[in-house]
């Protein structure tokens, strides 16, 4: 019998354009499900990534070469094990990349994110132990059918494109740490980076959980209208970087009474001066949770944190359960995501689509591809 075939984008050194190969279709152990991935999302520019991964990020493990990448898979659920319980043929999904090994103490006391092999499945992996995480599932998402763990699957509504839902991860990391914030009806919050690709997630998901007040910092002045427009006026003010400290605009235009939240999304390259100038905007017990791409020492007061009783924390990713509660969030009309701009592009020029793309509209643009 011969085995059935699929197309693959498989990367065979790092920053070389990846090649396009036909490999079998994987087979499925017991608890996984084979999904016919339909969109993976893909962060523009990965290419530049990659090819600087082991200088930028050496304590960071990447998959063996040849590997396929590819972070935020969702499709349709083509054939399920024989112990998986609650998915079968025809369920439209997301597969959230986060593996972990079950075995360990944090994951037996179920926090799953604190796992001593915790991997991104078709991106990097977090720990020494990743190595061997990536052996077990060496399958991304940039090919057209791929195993995944049930523990990963997230159910989404007919009401939610495949694209759309290509989106969770960059969505599902704004969700995590805005609940580590506490954020609620009574919130006023901060986002730094606000028309960024995990800003604008960050925005989304405050006005879905009811944030009173959405304050925002960004250089680019040209995408201030359009991130306003996503709220009733008033409701979301943006502070141009260039105008002056974030802390004194945070002090004037809440009255003096600061934020309860700041959730740091600066890009790569960002320097540090507004996170650590942000700790100045927060109320008193206010949290400030980073999930931006601010890197090294950055010096922060704490005899201030401890007087004024701040939490920082950082927050990574978010779990297939966070993902469910999102998908839910769609489904019933809460959770408004209609905004993204759609760039889509077939397997075969994953090159082009990730070797950085100019003229995206920040965080408004979803670069997908469709296998
Ligand atoms: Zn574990």
């Amino acid at each position: 019998m011969t085995k059935k075939m699929m197309r693959a984008a498989r990367m065979h050194e790092c920053g070389q354009p990846m090649e396009l190969e036909q490999i079998p279709v994987p087979a499925i152990r017991p608890t996984e499900v084979l999904v016919k991935v339909e969109a993976c999302g893909i962060v523009p520019n990965l290419h530049n990534i990659l090819t600087n991964w082991t200088t930028w990020f050496p304590h960071l493990p990447l998959p063996k070469l040849p590997a396929i990448f590819g972070l935020d898979p969702a499709g349709v659920v083509e054939q399920v094990g024989d112990q998986v319980y609650d998915f079968k043929p025809g369920d439209r999904v997301y597969v959230n990349p986060a593996r972990y090994c079950g075995s360990c103490r944090s994951c037996r006391s179920g926090n799953t994110t604190g796992c001593s092999a915790y991997t991104f499945n078709g991106y990097f992996g977090f720990t020494p132990r990743s190595p061997r995480m990536f052996e077990d599932y060496p399958y991304g998402g940039l090919c057209e059918y791929m195993p995944a763990p049930q523990y990963s699957l997230v159910k989404i509504p007919d009401s939610m494109s495949f694209e759309t839902a290509a989106r969770l991860g960059y969505l599902g990391t704004a969700y995590r740490a805005l609940l580590k914030a506490n954020v609620g009806p009574t919130s006023t919050v901060l986002i730094n980076g606000i028309s960024g690709t995990l800003g604008l997630g960050a925005v989304a998901l405050a006005l879905a959980m009811g944030a009173r007040k959405i304050l925002g910092t960004a250089r680019n002045q040209t995408l201030f209208q359009r991130v306003k427009d996503l709220a009733a006026p008033g409701r979301i003010e943006i502070h141009s970087l260039d105008d002056g400290l974030t802390s004194e605009w945070v002090e004037q235009i809440t009255a003096g009474e600061g934020v309860d939240a700041v959730i740091d999304c600066m890009g790569p390259g960002a320097p540090a001066d507004n996170l650590v100038d942000s700790v100045r905007a927060l109320h008193r017990s206010g949290h400030l949770v980073n999930i931006g791409a601010i890197a090294g020492d950055v010096p922060l007061d704490l005899h201030w944190i401890m007087d004024n009783d701040l939490h920082i924390s950082g927050s990574a990713w978010f779990t297939s359960g966070q993902g469910q509660a999102m998908a839910d969030m769609v489904e019933s009309g809460v959770l408004d995501i209609s905004f993204f701009e759609h760039q889509v592009f077939p397997l075969d020029q994953i090159n082009e689509a990730i070797s950085g793309i100019e003229n995206r509209s920040g965080g408004f643009s979803n670069y997908v591809i469709r296998p």
